[in-house]
């Protein structure tokens, strides 16, 4: 017997897949979708059964060992990554790794395992019960007794105690294999919906369609939807897939799944150890949850019976995996859809503009919620003109905003205040030569941190000791421009000294548990203010939460990018609302430049229809999505001129291939300098996606071989 296994060798690169043959003792282990452990070179690696054929021969070598009890990868999902391996032009064996926890990956050496408990118990009970009634030993005596009624942790007892008990004959030692992860159950809490949610309840189930797209605005009661459609599912027998955003909202889902379903659920994401990663895909492995949470990565959950698919604020741009292998999990949850026949919901208050383009036309039921739930009513939003309160000296916090935080903080309400940067100081200026600092690596100024005192890149994560030197003129006469989350931090601790103030960003949640800490912290009141990056923006259910500030809504609308705007509106709707989802209603001040951009005035009044006809006129005009696709070509060399003269042949090459389609580029890329590395981007807009796949795959291929240059391919990239 052979086994053809594909390896992970110089990933990025071409896919490789091996021949071995299968010694006698392993024929009966060997599967498709397992992992095996083979030579390789002078290496021992792992790698992926893909083939097994009867065939023998004398010229390869042997496996050594079949290291999964279970498939790890089904039919399912093996045809799942060689569809997405095509879609996203990636190479297949990248797609299997990210389908996979780390404690799954084919790897050089995976030291995820098993979780083993000691525990002590009887083997011979009339010796153990002869040896209560006549020992003299007392501590021996008593572990017998404690173990004649239940088997115990063996961690508890002394081991010489232990020992002397076991050469008796009397008790022994076993493993049990444990979760990481305790699966403790919350108290049950259901709610009826209300008339509202049932009648959008009884439009998604009565619809014929695959996709659903519920566009209900903040606080309207999507997640008890989404509870009561997984509820129909799982007395069908079935299970269920719930993608939520970003690690920040898990915490509270979460506990509302538990709180809801009686039984244990399956959690993945990127806060949980590997070792808590590798549990949860085990129990999914062997049947013993029927709903999956998690971010992204959890729409490849091994599930073979799949009844529904759910994506929370599907606007997200999480759900695109930046890196290679760029696939995004809701194209992946409408295949996976269609394979097990069941319904994908799409959840947000607003919808991405091709999702809603794509509900309008009929593509997806379109399913709208307009009432917030508990009678709570949407939040009033105050735009604030800053251009005007900087005359007045008010540089970071405008008038209107300082008396409101000031009269929640006096009624004991809660305050929470966003600003889309991290860090102390946005960038570093000499004063007496105005030289910019940068980053070594990068064409990319550096940012303050206060708290560590260093200056750091945000893309590479170089750092260095702030000395206030000006690299260019030497003099100590660097200045902090600008403001992150830091700096607001400390402002309004010193203008309200008498609040307690929490900041939630990367720098505050790198530690594990850190996100849930924060959170249960102001849950619990113990802070009168929420400082935070977009990180607080989304989901989050904070019911003392009565005024949300904006401190600056043009960070996202100055970036060049065709989705600035509608950025821009998800973010302010968002985080708008967080404000007011109990029965004292909420109130908004946002702060900006541009109080006549249409993303952000129309964000007064949660209508987002509104902003939906302004930015669709604006995207036909301009042939962007959804009237076309794009896709970019990134190529990255160290050497400036070989790489973009390997650009232009490939700009020339696809040229050559397609008459409609719009070529443009090769230019350098907005972040042409990354790590030293030179980028240089071509740009397609197109329409007949079937040729564009076809003839990037071919582009792949003449490019794979080439080390000089890295060819990456990003299909309907998210940032732009
Ligand atoms: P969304 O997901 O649309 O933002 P949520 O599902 O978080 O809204 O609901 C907002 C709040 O209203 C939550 O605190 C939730 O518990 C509560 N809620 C929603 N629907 C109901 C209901 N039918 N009965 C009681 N409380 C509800
Ligand atoms: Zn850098």
């Amino acid at each position: 017997m052979i086994v053809d296994v594909l390896v992970e060798i110089n990933i990025g690169k071409k896919d490789k897949t091996f021949s071995y043959i299968v010694p006698d003792n392993l024929i009966d282990k060997v599967d498709i979708g397992k992992r095996v452990l083979i030579p390789f070179g002078r290496q021992v690696i792992e790698g992926f059964i893909l083939d097994i054929k009867k065939e023998t021969s004398i010229d390869l070598k042997e496996i050594i060992d079949v290291i999964d009890e279970e498939r790890i990868l089904n039919d399912e999902l093996l045809d799942l990554g060689k569809r997405i391996s095509d879609m996203t032009i990636s190479n297949l064996v990248s797609v299997y790794q990210a389908m996979l926890p780390k404690g799954y990956k084919a790897s050089k050496k995976s030291n995820v395992k098993d979780k083993l408990v000691g525990y002590l118990r009887v083997i011979d009970f009339d010796k153990a019960n002869s040896f209560v009634n006549t020992s003299k030993a007392k501590k021996q005596v008593e572990i017998v007794n404690s173990l004649l009624s239940e088997d115990i942790e063996s961690k508890y007892f002394n081991s010489q105690t232990i020992k002397s008990l076991i050469d008796k004959g009397i008790i022994e030692k076993y493993y049990k294999e444990e979760y990481r992860l305790k699966s403790d159950l919350n108290e049950k809490v259901v709610h009826e919906l209300n008339p509202y949610q049932k009648e959008a309840y009884n439009s998604i189930i009565n619809s014929n369609k695959d996709v659903v797209l519920l566009n209900g605005v903040t606080g309207s009661g999507k997640t008890e939807i989404y509870m009561k459609l997984i509820d129909d599912q799982l007395k069908l027998g079935k299970e269920a897939i719930m993608l939520v955003p970003e690690i920040s909202l898990t915490p509270q889902i979460i506990d509302r799944f538990k709180s809801h379903f009686s039984e244990d659920i399956s959690v993945l994401h990127s806060a949980l150890s590997d070792g808590e990663k590798y549990d949860e895909y085990k129990k999914i492995l062997r049947k013993e949850v029927k709903i999956v949470v998690g971010a992204r990565s959890a729409i490849f959950a091994p599930f073979t019976n799949i009844g529904i698919i759910i994506i929370d604020e599907e606007h997200s741009n999480t759900y695109k995996q930046d890196h290679n292998p760029r696939y995004n999990a809701i194209e992946v949850a409408f295949l996976r859809g269609k394979m097990h026949n069941a319904k994908v919901i799409l959840g947000s208050a607003t919808p991405t503009i091709e999702s809603f383009a794509r509900a309008k036309k009929g593509y997806y039921e379109l399913v709208k919620l307009d009432h917030r739930a508990n009678n709570a009513t949407l939040p009033l939003v105050n735009i604030v003109d800053m251009s005007k309160e900087i005359r007045k000296g008010n540089r970071l916090f405008s008038r209107d905003l300082l008396l409101n935080i000031e009269d929640r903080l006096q009624k004991n309400e809660q305050i929470m205040l966003l600003l889309n940067k991290r860090g102390y100081s946005t960038y570093l200026m000499c004063e007496e030569c105005g030289e910019v600092l940068k980053c070594p690596h990068c064409d990319i100024t550096l940012t303050y941190h206060k708290t560590s005192d260093m200056n750091r890149c945000h893309y590479c994560g170089y750092a260095e000791k702030n000395n206030h030197k000006c690299k260019n003129c030497k003099k100590d006469s660097l200045k902090l421009m600008g403001y992150g989350t830091e700096k607001i931090e400390e402002e309004i601790s010193k203008l309200f000294p008498s609040s307690k103030v929490l900041r939630m960003d990367i720098d505050t949640t790198s530690k594990k548990g850190s996100h849930k800490e924060i959170i249960d912290k102001f849950n619990n009141h113990e802070a009168d203010i929420l400082v935070g990056t977009q990180m607080i923006a989304k989901g989050l259910d904070f019911p003392l939460v009565t005024l949300v500030g904006v401190i600056n809504a043009d960070t996202i609308l100055n970036l060049p990018d065709f989705r600035s705007c509608e950025r821009t509106y998800d973010l302010l709707s968002q985080v708008s609302g967080r404000a007011g989802r109990s029965s004292i209603p909420g109130k908004v001040i946002i702060q900006t430049y541009n109080p006549d951009n249409y993303s952000i005035k129309l964000s007064k009044n949660h209508d987002y229809e509104k902003f939906y006809n302004e930015e669709i006129l604006i995207r036909k005009k301009l042939y962007y999505p959804p009237y076309s696709f794009i896709a970019l070509i990134k190529v990255g060399g160290k050497d400036y001129k070989y790489s973009i003269n390997e650009a232009s042949k490939i700009g020339d090459y696809l040229r050559k291939k397609v008459d409609k389609e719009i070529i443009l580029g090769p230019s350098a890329s907005s972040l042409s300098k990354i790590n030293n590395i030179y980028y240089f981007e071509i740009i397609i807009k197109y329409r007949d996606k079937e040729n564009i796949i076809k003839l990037l795959n071919e582009v792949k291929l003449l490019t794979e071989n080439n080390n000089k240059i890295r060819v990456e391919f990003d299909i309907n990239p998210s940032n732009f």
